[in-house]
């Protein structure tokens, strides 16, 4: 159950716990033998990364993982094999980290409201230089006893429609996939199942996000069963897409999701790679 293919996983430049050199180096001892660094709303991650898959003898598939408001819902769109220093993609990110600050502000001041401090300052402590994100708060209240566990932090304060919530607009789907399409790169929707939309809401979004150029679907994540791929794959047939794996990794405390320990993608599936004259370097 360990694919070669990893083609979702994040870093201290975003929600991770591992630095990226620290991330390639347990993909390696994972039996991964090709990695995308996928990091919420930035490419910060991606040079050391690359840097220590060369070291490493792994290969580094540069990626984002992009925040889309598409119908009043987040959904999430993966680049694959992107070149980050395409000047549009980076122009794009510097708004969505932007985004990210005035949100994080705006959390703080509803979590004070509750009574919680200095979750702002403190959540911006523990992303340092990487992107602030939700993960860093629910860390931040679980350190300072408001929450029992990361789960715990979601479901009282951090999402939708709880205290800390802050509703966000995020680029739009045919902005983020003109980013990753003119990067060069490969859009996937990311982790299908998880927005938990209905079949017909499913379905208008894999025909949006074909009519904007997106090309393939995450079929096998960290937390798929078997009923979850094969739900995922009967999307991708229909729909003609591209087929992903990626562990959507993020720290050793989760033991129960590591890198590349996914099941293979149904054979009927022509995998997001095919398409890939060969990796960059
Ligand atoms: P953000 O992009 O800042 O809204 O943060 C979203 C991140 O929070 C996701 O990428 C997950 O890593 C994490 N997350 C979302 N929901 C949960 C949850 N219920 N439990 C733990 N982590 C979550
Ligand atoms: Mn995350
Ligand atoms: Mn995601
Ligand atoms: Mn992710």
């Amino acid at each position: 159950m360990i694919s070669e293919y990893d083609l979702h996983a994040h870093s201290t430049a975003s929600d991770g716990a591992l630095s990226p050199a620290e991330l390639v180096r347990q993909a390696r001892a994972c039996g991964v033998k090709n990695l995308a660094l996928t990091d919420h709303d930035t490419t910060d991650g991606l040079a050391e990364a690359r840097a220590s898959a060369e070291e490493n003898g792994i290969t580094l598939i540069p990626g984002i993982e992009l925040s889309v408001t598409w119908q009043q819902r987040c959904i999430h769109i993966i680049g694959l094999n992107i070149d980050p220093d395409y000047a549009p993609l980076q122009e794009g990110i510097v708004g969505l980290r932007n985004m990210r600050l005035s949100r994080a502000v705006e959390m703080g001041a509803r979590l004070q409201k509750k009574g919680i401090e200095n979750a702002y300052e403190g959540a911006l402590q523990l992303a340092g230089k990487g992107m602030i994100t939700r993960t860093h708060f629910a860390r931040y209240l679980v350190d300072h006893g408001h929450a029992g566990s990361f789960q715990n932090a979601f479901d009282r304060f951090l999402g939708a429609g709880k205290p800390g919530f802050v509703v966000t607009r995020w680029t739009d789907l045919e902005e983020a996939i003109g980013w990753i399409n003119g990067a060069g790169g490969t859009a996937v929707v990311a982790h299908p199942l998880r927005y938990k939309l209905t079949g017909a809401w499913l379905c208008r979004l894999l025909d949006a996000f074909k009519q904007c150029g997106g090309v393939g679907i995450e079929i096998v994540c960290g937390s798929s069963s078997g009923n979850d791929i094969r739900c995922a794959a009967e999307q991708a047939r229909r729909f003609d897409l591209l087929g992903s794996v990626g562990s959507d990794y993020h720290s050793p405390e989760k033991p129960w999701i590591q890198l590349g320990r996914l099941p293979p993608l149904p054979n009927s599936i022509t995998p997001v790679w095919s398409v890939w004259p060969r990796p960059r370097h």
